[in-house]
């Protein structure tokens, strides 16, 4: 199951994904605009579905093999 939850973060972090069990939870950044929230859900969502969090996987390894344009926060767990 993915859940999805809306959060008041700082502004250097649009987002992030972690995982319990069998459950994914997608934490979006609620001061980002509609647009970016959008495509940080499916930025977030690609990491789930690559299975990104299913491993003791290094994120910045990760994140460059994404190819991210985004410019991306690695202080905290999981993020854009
Ligand atoms: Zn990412």
């Amino acid at each position: 199951m993915i859940n999805v939850e809306l959060m008041d973060l700082p502004t250097t972090i649009r987002g992030f994904v972690t995982k319990s069990v069998d459950d994914y939870t997608i934490v979006i950044n609620s001061k980002m605009s509609a647009e970016t929230q959008k495509q940080t859900y499916r930025h977030e969502l690609r990491h789930i579905e690559r299975g990104d969090l299913d491993g003791s996987g290094d994120i910045d390894r990760i994140e460059m093999e994404m190819q991210n344009v985004d410019r991306e926060n690695s202080d905290g767990e999981i993020q854009v």
